[in-house]
C-alpha cells in the first residue's frame, strides 16, 4: 500500500452495529466510510423494481444471462455518504426489511459479487478507508492493515433492529425481526461464495451488552496501538 494509506475491514452478521461503529470511526480518524451492504441493497432494489422481490420470475432472472447485461448497465457510487444508483439517491429506499432480504438473495449470485467486489477493491486503493460488510477481511481487502469481526447475540441484534425500525415509524414485530436476522445469518454464512466468517487475522469484538461508545473506544484503541 501507498505510504500513509491504510484500510480497516469490519465484518460481522446483520445488526451487529457495523455501520454505526464504522461511521463513527471514519469521522474520528477522518477517513472514508464505505458501506458495502448498501451496494448489495442497491442492486436488490434495482432487481426488485425490474422483476419483483419474490417468485419464479425473480429466481429465473437471478439465474439468467440477462442479469449480466443488467449489471453492466448499473452504476453505483457514494456521494457525501449517500448511495447513488444510476445517478439517483436511493439511500432511504434501500433501508427496508424487504430490501434486506433482496440484498441477501442477490449477494449469493456470483455475477453480482464480482461486480461489487471490483468496485470495492478500487475504492480501497485510492485513500484510507473503513469498509464494512461480510467478506471484507476474508476477500475484498485481504491485506487490510486492521481487521475487526464485530458480532453480538442474535437476540441483541434483533432487539436493536426492532427499536431502529420503530423509531423510523416502520415497525415490525420482534419475532419477525429475529426470524429475519437468523435467516440472513444462515444465508450469509452458508452461501458458497465468500460466506461470512471471521478472517484468521481479525480481532473479534462481541458487543453483546456493550454500549456504542464502548465499542468505538475498544476498536480505536486497537487501531491506535
Ligand atoms: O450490511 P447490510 O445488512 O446492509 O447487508 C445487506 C446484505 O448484503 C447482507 O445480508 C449480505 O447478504 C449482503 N452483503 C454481502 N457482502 C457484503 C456486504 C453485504 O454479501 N460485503
Amino acid at each position: 500500500m501507498n505510504q500513509g494509506i491504510y484500510r480497516i475491514a469490519v465484518d460481522g452478521p446483520s445488526g451487529a452495529g457495523k455501520s454505526t461503529i464504522a461511521k463513527a470511526i471514519a469521522k474520528e480518524l477522518n477517513i472514508e466510510y464505505i458501506d458495502t451492504g448498501a451496494m448489495y441493497r442497491a442492486i436488490g432494489y434495482k432487481v426488485a423494481k425490474h422483476v419483483g422481490s419474490d417468485g419464479e420470475e425473480l429466481e429465473r432472472f437471478l439465474g439468467s444471462d440477462d442479469l449480466v447485461e443488467f449489471l453492466k448497465d448499473t452504476d453505483i457510487d457514494f456521494v457525501k455518504g449517500h448511495i447513488f444508483l444510476d445517478g439517483e439517491d436511493v439511500e432511504s429506499s434501500i433501508r427496508t426489511p424487504e430490501m434486506s432480504m433482496m440484498a441477501s438473495k442477490c449477494s449469493a449470485i456470483p455475477a453480482v459479487r464480482e461486480k461489487l467486489v471490483d468496485i470495492q477493491r478500487n475504492m480501497g486503493t485510492r485513500k484510507s478507508v473503513i469498509m464494512d460488510g461480510r467478506d471484507i477481511g476474508t476477500n475484498v481487502l485481504k491485506d487490510a492493515e486492521y481487521k475487526i469481526y464485530l458480532t453480538a447475540s442474535p437476540e441483541e441484534r434483533a432487539n436493536r433492529r426492532f427499536k431502529e425500525l420503530q423509531e423510523k415509524g416502520d415497525p415490525q414485530p420482534y419475532e419477525e425481526v429475529l426470524r429475519d436476522i437468523k435467516q440472513r445469518d444462515h444465508n450469509d454464512m452458508t452461501r458458497k461464495l465468500n460466506p461470512l466468517r471471521k478472517a484468521d487475522d481479525a480481532v473479534e469484538v462481541d458487543s453483546t451488552g456493550m454500549g456504542k461508545e464502548e465499542v468505538i473506544q475498544t476498536i480505536l484503541k486497537m487501531i491506535n496501538r
